[in-house]
C-alpha cells in the first residue's frame, strides 16, 4: 500500500486524519461499527475480507469473473456478440451486496474519503495496480445539472483516489456528458444502449489535451453492461485517442 506522494504520516497528515476522524467518524460500511486496527477509515479488516477479487483469471472484454460460460473466443457469454469501442475493462472486486453498500456510501452517503480505501485496496492486487499503471485516467462524467446537484462526481473522486497510489498515473478530465441520461438502474441492456448512445463528448477546447500516444483508461465505480464505458471510448477515439480502456472499482 504505497501513497505516492507521501511514504509516511508527516504531522500535518496526522492533524488532517484527525480532524477527518471528527469530521467523519470511521465506521465499517460493509458491517457498521468501527474497523478496529484496519488499515482502511471506512472498511473492517472482516469487511475487506468479504470483497471478492476477480484478478487475472477474467473476460479478456469486460473483466467479469470467469464463472460463467466462456466462448471459443474466451469472452463471457455477454460479450461473445458485442463488439466494445475500449479495448478491455477490469474490474477488481465483483459487485455482490457486499461491494454494493461500498459503491452506495461515496455515491449517495457522499462519503468520500472511502474513495481512498477502494485505492488503496486496488494496489494490493498485482495485476489491476499494474493495469492502471501509467495510465491517464478519465473519469466517467455526469450531466452538468447532476453533478451540480449531487455537488460530486463519484467516478472522479475514485478516479482522484486512483492517481494518488498508481505509480505513473494521473487525471484528465476529458469527457463531458452531453445530455441527462438518467438513471439506468432499471433499464435493460438494449434499453441502457441506446439511452447512452452518443451521450458523451470531448468539448472542443479538450481536444488538443487528447494525445494519440497517451493510453486511457476510462474510471467508473461499477461496470454493469459496459454500455457507458463504450459511449464513453467512443467519445475518445472521435478526438484522436488510439489506445482506451476502461476500469471499474466493481463488476456485476
Ligand atoms: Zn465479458
Amino acid at each position: 500500500m504505497n501513497e505516492k506522494t507521501s511514504a509516511s504520516r508527516s504531522f500535518p497528515r496526522r492533524v488532517s486524519d484527525a480532524l477527518l476522524d471528527l469530521l467523519f467518524p470511521r465506521e465499517c460500511l460493509i458491517y457498521g461499527g468501527a474497523p478496529g486496527d484496519s488499515p482502511y477509515r471506512f472498511l473492517s479488516k472482516r469487511g475487506r475480507s468479504t470483497l471478492k477479487f476477480i484478478g487475472d483469471d477474467c473476460c479478456p472484454a469486460c473483466g467479469a469473473p470467469r464463472a460463467g460460460i466462456i466462448s471459443e473466443h474466451g469472452e463471457c457469454v455477454c460479450c461473445r456478440d458485442r463488439k466494445f469501442r475500449f479495448g478491455r475493462s477490469r474490474s477488481l472486486v465483483v459487485f455482490d451486496v457486499y461491494a454494493s453498500r461500498l459503491v452506495h456510501a461515496v455515491k449517495y452517503r457522499a462519503v468520500h474519503a472511502a474513495a481512498e480505501d477502494f485505492a488503496k485496496i486496488a494496489t494490493e492486487s498485482e495485476s489491476f495496480s499494474a493495469y492502471l499503471t501509467g495510465a491517464t485516467l478519465v473519469p466517467v462524467p455526469l450531466f452538468t445539472l447532476r453533478e451540480n446537484k449531487r455537488g460530486y462526481n463519484q467516478s472522479r473522486i475514485f478516479a482522484e483516489a486512483l492517481a494518488k497510489y498508481i505509480p505513473r498515473s494521473r487525471v484528465e478530465n476529458l469527457l463531458v456528458r452531453t445530455r441527462d441520461t438518467g438513471t439506468q438502474t432499471l433499464l435493460s441492456a438494449a434499453s441502457r444502449r441506446i439511452n447512452v448512445r452518443n451521450a458523451f463528448c470531448v468539448p472542443e477546447k479538450l481536444k488538443a489535451r487528447v494525445e494519440p500516444k497517451t493510453r486511457y483508461v476510462i474510471v467508473d465505480d461499477v461496470f454493469t453492461t459496459g454500455s457507458t464505458l463504450n459511449e464513453c471510448a467512443r467519445a475518445l477515439k472521435k478526438a484522436g485517442a488510439n489506445a482506451v480502456d476502461a476500469a471499474t472499482f466493481a463488476h456485476g
